[in-house]
């Protein structure tokens, strides 16, 4: 997939959706139903072992759903595998059941053996995955490959009582992801650029954008609090909200720009490699704003924001306090690789540009922690 198709064949506006998206407590073990609902008798559900262990009470007695481990990284490889899996089986549905590796795989799955039909049930609110037509192919490695486009889901279960048992690192970096969903909607916007659907923009997916980062600035802090105490508050169903929904449609019909580009770059830093998806995509909004010139009261409000929660503001909180020029500079190029989302930014992107960005937002990063310990 392009992200960077400036040359629209006509001027119109495009938005993308999941059939039907549900969340509350509990409501993974409407999936059977579901399912019924949706005349598909036979479903695989792609889960790593810890996914599978928490929802296993709810789904293992199910006849019809046949669990398949999922390995571990949405490779070339694993999509196959598990396609060859579902075909064979004779399965009419495929689920994803976890994290957002998982559930691309599962999307990818259900397209390349033959446009099955696709149900995301996240575990985690980690990623703006589990609503979106994109899946993002890795290499073994784990640095990014490519994006493969494909359809939204037929359904979208979100059970926030699984959520709220997760890990909060997974939660926080879900915010991660979810902070940089307005700033690349509106660069897109300003630009003219495509969305990811290859349209502009609607009204509708700028103010979910908006919507997205109000929320998660709003009640962020709340929502982390709930989750360490491994309960479901109103404001914990608004950031799960924000971080699924509202980032999944603002991104897909907003646009994506700068920090997506830069994440796909860090991950070709080893060191980054322990940060999860939206841990990097922080820091790539950080660089994205010095990239673009935005103001000081801008960067002090997403710098406070992060600090609040504990996203990453400098390359040591990513798990690489020491690059090599080396490092940053591959980084740097393959931000800024031919179709990557950043040449949807105005005013031209090259790797000299985005390098002296990353340097930048990494002393910024740095010395706003000096000023204001803790928080992480
Ligand atoms: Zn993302």
């Amino acid at each position: 997939m392009s992200n960077s198709t400036p040359n629209l064949s006509s001027r119109c506006a495009i938005a993308q959706f999941p059939g039907i998206y549900k969340q509350g407590p509990g409501v993974l073990a409407e999936l059977p139903a579901l399912l019924a609902g949706l005349r598909a008798g036979k479903a695989l559900v792609l889960a790593g072992s810890n996914a599978w262990a928490q929802a296993g009470r709810t789904l293992a007695q199910q006849p019809g759903l046949i669990h398949l481990p999922f390995t571990g990284e949405c490779t070339s490889a694993e999509i196959d595998r598990v396609a060859r899996a579902a075909r064979e089986g004779g399965h009419a549905a495929v689920v994803g059941l976890g994290g957002g590796k998982v559930i691309d795989t599962a999307r990818a799955v259900a397209h390349c053996a033959g446009e099955l039909l696709f149900i995301a049930a996240p575990t985690v609110a980690s990623t703006d995955a589990p609503t979106s037509a994109t899946t993002v192919v890795y290499q073994a490695d784990g640095s990014f490959s490519h994006y493969l486009r494909s359809r939204n889901p037929a359904a979208v279960l979100v059970d926030t009582a699984l959520i709220a048992r997760a890990p909060v690192r997974f939660l926080v970096a879900g915010m991660g992801d979810a902070l940089s969903t307005w700033f690349e909607a509106e660069s897109c916007r300003r630009s003219g650029a495509a969305n990811v659907c290859g349209g502009l923009a609607t009204l509708a997916a700028g103010a979910i954008a908006r919507l997205c980062y109000d929320t998660i600035l709003a009640d962020g802090s709340h929502a982390m609090s709930a989750c360490l105490a491994q309960v479901v508050t109103p404001a914990f169903e608004r950031v799960v909200e924000a971080n699924t929904l509202l980032s999944g449609l603002g991104f897909e019909s907003g646009g994506l720009a700068s920090a997506h580009a830069v994440h796909n770059g860090l991950t070709r830093i080893p060191g980054c490699h322990g940060a999860l998806h939206g841990e990097k995509v922080a820091f790539g909004v950080l660089v994205g704003l010095v990239l673009t010139g935005a103001s000081s009261a801008q960067i002090r409000e997403v710098l406070g924001f992060c600090r609040a929660v504990g996203l990453p503001v400098c390359l040591a909180d990513l798990g690489c306090a020491n690059p090599t020029p080396g490092e940053l500079q591959v980084a740097a190029e393959v931000a800024c690789a031919s179709g990557e989302s950043i040449h949807n930014e105005s005013g031209g992107m090259n790797p000299a540009r985005v390098l002296a960005a990353l340097i930048a937002a990494d002393r910024l990063g740095r010395e706003f922690a000096a000023l204001k310990p803790g928080g992480n």
